[in-house]
């Protein structure tokens, strides 16, 4: 197969024929995944280096998840202990793991840009698991995965996306994808969580943003990312923005409920509506995770190399 994924830096530089790719591969690994025996060896004797600057629970898992299971050898770097405590810079730190020959480095990092950076300055390929408030590819990804999967199409759909906007990489990345797939979507949240100029039809009231919608993708309220007063409190938020039986039954009944997690219950969810199978696809998308990240990671390792580890 032949494409031109040198890195995965973020949703905006995929043309809907790459993200369809990415979805149609990631589906023969859900049957790999579901199967006893759950190896490939796509990635054999390849290095795969997780860093992730920033805390993350099932993400990193995911990665290390997908990495095994491709049959890549996985080094997850502890960053908390890392030389960068010491002072060294990013980008010393990438061409020192540079040297070691990675073929593929999975990096999170809290600032936006931060892993468009390090790609330039190595020359293996770059996987963005989140970078500030800028994009989260694999993300948006695995949600598109988990959309087409259970509605049988990734176009056409109204899909809200709910909360804080304004701190959320996973609101971008999923902005662009489902506006590149030919989905309406809707912005839905305080005038103070939603920032100016985003392509999306903007909606500050629960009610008149879920009416009609298919998908209702919720957002956590990111308050290590907020530095002053967004909401007058919790409870105010919920009561307005947090969705409950009574705010979902404006999206149609058959409307799927997506949250990237973690969750906080009783502020942006009501624990009865994410618990709800008939509704929540919550569970899935972390099933979808791993798979769209092996795809990816496949991907990526296709397009570094005519023969396996002679890089391109
Ligand atoms: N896990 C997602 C992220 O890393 C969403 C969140 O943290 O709320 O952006």
């Amino acid at each position: 197969m032949t494409h031109g994924l040198t890195h995965l830096l973020g949703i905006a530089p995929l043309s809907a024929a790459e993200i369809t790719m990415i979805l149609d591969l990631a589906d023969s690994y859900v049957d790999l995944n579901r199967s006893p025996v759950k190896r490939s060896e796509a990635l054999a004797g390849r290095t795969q280096i997780n860093m992730f600057f920033e805390n993350s629970t099932r993400t990193l898992v995911s990665f290390e998840v997908a990495g095994k299971r491709l049959g890549a050898d996985v080094i997850n770097m502890a960053m908390q202990t890392s030389s960068i405590k010491k002072g060294e810079t990013l980008v010393d730190t990438a061409l020192t793991l540079n040297a070691m020959h990675p073929d593929l480095l999975v990096v999170r990092h809290p600032h936006s840009g931060a892993v468009d950076l390090l790609a330039q300055k190595v020359n293996c390929a770059v996987l963005n698991a989140g970078d500030g408030r800028h994009e989260h590819p694999t993300q948006a990804l695995l949600d598109a995965l988990t959309i087409r999967r259970t509605k049988k199409r990734i176009s056409g759909l109204t899909v809200a996306i709910c909360g804080d906007i304004a701190h959320s990489r996973v609101a971008r990345s999923n902005l662009i994808l489902l506006k590149k797939m030919g989905n309406d979507v809707r912005l839905v949240g305080p005038p103070t969580l939603i920032p100016p100029g985003l392509d999306a039809e903007i909606h500050h009231d629960m009610a008149t943003g879920l009416k009609g919608a298919d998908v209702v993708m919720m957002l956590r309220l990111q308050k290590e990312r907020m530095d002053g007063g967004f909401i007058p409190s919790e409870r105010e938020y919920y009561y307005r923005f947090g969705l409950d039986a009574a705010k979902l039954a404006n999206a149609k009944p058959d409307a799927i409920v997506m949250h990237p997690a973690p969750m906080n219950r009783g502020v942006e969810i009501d624990g009865d509506v994410a618990d709800d199978l008939t509704r929540s696809v919550i569970q899935e998308q972390v099933e979808m995770g791993v798979a769209v990240r092996m795809a990816a990671m496949d991907l990526l390792m296709q397009g570094r190399a005519d023969t396996r580890g002679v890089m391109v």
